[in-house]
C-alpha cells in the first residue's frame, strides 16, 4: 500500500481548479481574447499571452492522446496497484492533461478512444485528483484515500506490555535501549492543518502558509509544517514502547532535554514516530525517565523531530 503520495498544493492561481474538483466540477481556463483553452492553470493564455483568462466548467470528456503501461512504480511514493496506466488525455476543448486511467485493463486501452473523467478521492480532506476511464465504463468516482490499519486496529498486533513497578530499579534500568520501538500509526500533515496551526499560534510566516511564494522563493519547493506543529502531533501517534510503569502517584511531562528539527515536513506528508527509553535516573524530585521520540516523514531516514522528553514519576 502506498502511504506517501505527494498531494496537490493549490496556489492562488490553481486553487479554483482543485476546489472545483472537490465540488465535482472540472474547471479549465478559457481565454477571452483568442477563445482557446489552457491547462495547467496560469496567469496568461498559453496561446496569445492575454491575461483575460477565466475558469469555465467543462464536461471533461475527450480522447486518449497517448498512454504507457507502468509495471513498476515510477517512484516509491507512487507504488500502488500495478500495472498503472499512465496517460495523456486530450479534452474536447483541446487541452491535454497527464493522468492515470482507471476501471480498464491495458488490453482494453487504445490510443484515440473516447474517455470520460473519474473523480479520485485521495485524502480525508476531500482532495480529488482527476483520472479518466473509457467512455463505455460506468465509473464516476473512485476512493483512493490511504487506509491506515495501525490507526483503526491498534490492539491486534500490539506487543505484550511489560508492567514495571516504579520501585523496581533493575527493571526500570532494563528499559534503557539503543533500539527504537516499532513505528506508530501515520498522520497526514496537509496544508489545511498547517493553516489552522498558523492561525492558532500566530506564526503565519510564508514558508508555512503561502504555497505559491514558498514554491518560488523557498528552499523546499513548497510550504512546510511548523516544527512545533510536528512536535505536538506526537499526541496523535501511538508509539508502542512495550511497557507500562505502575505504582506511581503522579506522572508529569517535565519538558524536553533536547528538541531538534533536523529535516522539514513538506505540506502533504505522512509522518510517523517511534521511541526508545534513553535513560532512567533517580533524583530528589522523583524518577526521571528520558524518552527519545523521533518523528519522521514516512520513508525518510532523517528524523523531522527529535524530542528527548523528560517524564517525571513521583
Ligand atoms: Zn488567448
Amino acid at each position: 500500500m502506498s502511504t506517501n503520495k505527494p498531494m496537490p498544493m493549490p496556489t492562488s492561481i490553481s486553487a479554483p481548479f482543485w476546489e472545483g474538483l472537490k465540488a465535482g466540477r472540472i474547471l479549465m481556463q478559457h481565454c477571452g481574447a483568442c477563445d482557446q483553452w489552457t491547462f495547467y492553470p496560469r496567469r496568461h493564455c498559453s496561446h496569445c499571452w492575454s491575461s483575460q483568462v477565466e475558469f469555465r466548467e467543462v464536461s471533461g470528456e475527450g480522447r486518449l492522446y497517448t498512454f504507457t503501461v507502468a509495471r513498476v512504480p515510477t517512484l516509491p511514493e507512487f507504488a500502488g496497484p500495478e500495472p498503472q496506466l499512465m496517460a495523456v488525455v486530450e479534452l474536447d476543448e483541446g487541452v491535454r492533461l497527464n493522468t492515470t486511467l482507471v476501471g480498464v485493463s491495458a488490453d482494453e486501452v487504445e490510443v484515440g478512444m473516447r474517455v470520460k473523467p473519474v473523480r479520485a478521492r485521495v485524502a480525508e480532506d476531500g482532495t480529488v485528483l482527476l483520472r479518466f476511464t473509457s467512455a463505455h465504463v460506468d465509473l464516476e468516482e473512485v476512493d483512493e484515500v490511504p487506509r491506515q490499519p495501525a490507526a483503526t486496529a491498534p490492539a491486534e498486533d500490539a506487543r505484550p506490555v511489560r508492567q514495571i513497578p516504579l520501585s523496581d530499579e533493575t527493571a526500570l534500568q532494563s528499559l534503557v535501549s539503543e533500539e527504537f520501538s516499532p513505528w506508530s500509526n501515520q498522520v497526514l500533515v496537509d496544508q489545511d492543518m498547517i493553516n489552522q496551526f498558523a492561525e492558532l499560534s500566530g506564526d503565519r510566516y510564508w514558508i508555512h502558509t503561502d504555497p505559491e511564494r514558498a514554491r518560488k522563493e523557498g528552499p523546499f519547493g513548497g510550504t512546510i509544517a511548523h516544527g512545533a506543529l510536528v512536535q505536538i502531533l506526537m499526541s496523535r501517534m501511538q508509539v508502542d514502547l512495550g511497557y507500562e510503569i505502575t505504582g506511581f502517584t503522579n506522572m508529569v511531562n517535565y519538558g524536553s532535554e533536547r528538541l531538534r528539527f533536523p529535516s522539514p515536513v513538506p505540506a502533504g506528508s505522512l509522518i510517523h514516530a517511534r521511541g526508545r527509553v534513553k535513560s532512567v535516573e533517580r533524583s530528589r524530585r522523583g524518577t526521571q525517565l528520558v524518552l527519545e521520540l523521533n518523528v519522521h516523514v514516512v520513508g525518510q531516514e532523517r528524523p523531522a523531530v527529535i524530542n528527548d522528553l523528560i517524564i517525571l514519576y513521583m
